[in-house]
């Protein structure tokens, strides 16, 4: 089964929240394009414990977010969707 990140596909805007100001972010782009192809950070780790589906947490996409009012980058995991439920995303604009 092919699954693709939706917004590095440019499917889907990046949907995120500053936690300082609740303001809409911006995607700053793959966290992988700044640190290289492996993610060393807790919050991942942490995130692939928690659901339990170890399947699931390999298919996060994880971007930098960029909050232009504050001026603050976070991480946000997009989930990675198969082809079927991006065809339904076209679909529903
Ligand atoms: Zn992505
Ligand atoms: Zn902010």
């Amino acid at each position: 089964m092919n699954v693709m990140c939706p917004v590095c596909n440019s499917f889907q805007a990046l949907q995120a929240a500053c936690r300082h100001c609740g303001g809409r972010m911006e995607d700053a782009g793959k966290l992988s394009d700044y640190y290289g192809d492996y993610s060393p950070y807790r919050p991942i780790d942490d995130a692939k414990r928690t659901n339990g589906l170890p399947d699931l947490a390999q298919h996060l996409c994880v971007h930098v977010a960029w909050c232009p009012s504050c001026r603050r980058e976070q991480r946000v995991a997009v989930r990675e969707v198969t082809d079927v439920e991006l065809y339904a995303l076209e679909q529903g604009g």
